[in-house]
């Protein structure tokens, strides 16, 4: 499981537009020490990285077999609801505005940790 090209840099853009871009973490080095300090506790800002929150957030949102499906769990979700739709009148067109949902609950969160 992991997100496609096309959705992490939405999710990327979705970061940016919401002022997060410094918290961002420049190397997987750096994501990967902040995940081992988050395990062990630590929320704070210098451990904080909107993207990863943002993953596991969009996650949490959607069915649990797609965490453990092959490929894009978005993709895999608008193109699930796709074929299994009974509407109209289904109001679904797809999932991508979850990007956006999690990106402004990163945002609360970061000033959860800055204030
Ligand atoms: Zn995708
Ligand atoms: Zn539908």
């Amino acid at each position: 499981m992991q997100f496609c090209q096309a959705h992490w840099d939405k999710m990327r853009e979705s970061v940016k537009s919401h002022g997060m871009e410094s918290l961002v973490s420049d190397s997987g080095i750096e994501v990967l020490e902040k995940i081992k300090q988050q395990f062990q506790g630590v929320d704070s800002i210098s451990t904080y990285d909107p993207l990863m929150d943002m993953h596991w957030a969009i996650l949490g949102n959607l069915p649990p077999y797609l965490s453990f499906k092959e490929g894009c769990p978005l993709c895999n979700a608008n193109k699930d609801h796709a074929e299994s739709c009974t509407g109209p009148p289904c109001k679904i067109t797809d999932f991508e505005w979850m990007i956006d949902r999690s990106a402004e609950d990163a945002v609360e969160h970061w000033k959860e940790l800055t204030s």
